[in-house]
């Protein structure tokens, strides 16, 4: 199963993505977690990456989309993954849909986060102190905000036409929403 997790940033993907794959018994792959190792590591995809992430941009689709098809190349992919942070913008959604129809596959589900927007930046100047993520400052959230209205937001259209999004509600326990991730998803 090809699953997608769809949300602002702030919305809980990551926290909520690994919650499901490890239910589902899939992998999880969080784009922003490979890039910030890469990043860290100081490999070439880092390099490249660092200075859009810095700002709150989104990392060219190219960029992105090779790391992708290096992912469901891996071996651990071929039952299927968990992607959270991927796609971000329609063009990736487009990209993807052909790399899983050259393997005969197709994103078979979207779970869409859905939470307040005073929430997010709640949560995420929270985080910026708990993590110390170096892109939790209040300049690049309410970049990241803005991107997400403007290349994020129209996929859930995309995949609305694909009859494939599933709404949960994201605001209220960690286990709560959990339970309607779990609800929302058929296995
Ligand atoms: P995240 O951890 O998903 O919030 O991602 C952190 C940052 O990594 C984003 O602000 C982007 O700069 C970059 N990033 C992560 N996933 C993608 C993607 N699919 N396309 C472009 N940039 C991405």
């Amino acid at each position: 199963m090809y699953l997608m997790i769809l949300g602002a940033p702030g919305s809980g993907k990551g926290t909520q993505g690994k919650l499901l794959a490890d239910h589902l018994g899939i992998p999880q792959v969080s784009t922003g977690e490979l890039l910030r190792a890469a990043v860290k590591n100081g490999t070439p995809l880092g390099r490249q990456a660092k200075g859009f992430m810095d700002q709150g941009l989104l990392v060219p689709d190219d960029v992105i989309l090779g790391l992708i098809r290096e992912i469901l190349d891996s071996a651990e992919a071929q039952r299927g993954v968990l992607m959270d942070g991927f796609p971000r913008t329609v063009a990736q959604a487009e990209a993807v849909d052909r790399i899983l129809a050259e393997r005969g596959g197709r994103v078979d589900q979207v779970a869409l986060l859905e939470v307040d927007e005073e929430e997010l930046v709640q949560r995420l100047l929270g985080r910026a102190t708990k993590e110390g993520r170096s892109d939790d400052n209040l300049q690049s959230i309410r970049q990241r905000l803005m991107v997400y209205q403007e290349q994020t937001a129209p996929l859930v259209a995309y995949y609305d036409g694909q009859g494939v999004v599933r709404r949960v509600a994201g605001m209220g326990s960690v286990e709560e929403i959990q339970e309607r991730m779990q609800k929302a998803v058929r296995a």
